[in-house]
């Protein structure tokens, strides 16, 4: 396996090994991933990776990024506490579900610059990103603030366990997803929502 790793923080070093092995390589975005998770849990501070649910990530892209924070805080799609915001950004916020508390974290602008600057000697611009991602400290790697989610926790995550059937087209909904139509339970794809429609 093709990984470069160069901190000497045993805690990092076996989250990058972990999330390298999802991918077979390891690369900048998912040690932004891992960084950034590692720094939430300092932040707020939550032991991380956790086993429960009581941190939430809300990742701002798809891809290498989103499997480093995952690795590193423990949140996924499969236990309900990662959700994607496709905005297409390198960021993610980070909610303390028994608090209410938010953080948005997301890469200084000039992060990519100072990865060429610490890593000079590297021999790319990606390895010096993937080299500098490990060991810039986390004030000069990313910014950080206290944010409100302008989301409705609840409704977020949802009563789990709950389903319901879409009187238009049958299927099942889970999760509290469903809209009301007159009175009546309807997934949003029917509800005009949809992201596909039938090939004609
Ligand atoms: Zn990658
Ligand atoms: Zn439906």
């Amino acid at each position: 396996m093709d990984m470069t790793m160069v901190n000497v923080n045993p805690d990092l070093q076996a989250l990058l090994e972990q999330t390298a092995a999802l991918h077979k390589h390891l690369c900048p975005r998912q040690v932004l991933g891992v960084r950034m998770g590692m720094f939430a849990a300092e932040m707020f501070p939550i032991e991380l990776p956790q086993n429960g649910k009581r941190l939430l990530a809300f990742v701002e892209t798809d891809g290498c990024f989103a499997d480093g924070v995952s690795v590193a805080t423990g949140c996924s799609m499969g236990h309900r506490t990662m959700r994607l915001v496709d905005y297409g950004k390198v960021a993610a916020t980070f909610v303390d579900t028994n608090t209410g508390r938010a953080l948005r974290f997301v890469p200084c602008p000039d992060a990519r610059m100072r990865a060429a600057a610490f890593a000079s000697e590297a021999v790319t611009r990606w390895r010096a990103q993937l080299e500098a991602y490990q060991r810039i400290p986390n004030e000069e790697l990313f910014i950080q603030r206290e944010v409100t989610l302008t989301l409705d926790l609840g409704a977020i995550v949802g009563k789990p366990g709950t389903r319901t059937t879409c009187f238009a087209c049958g299927e099942e909904v889970l999760n509290q997803r469903e809209v009301v139509e007159n009175g009546q339970p309807m997934c949003r794809s029917c509800a005009g929502e949809g992201y596909w429609s039938l090939r004609e």
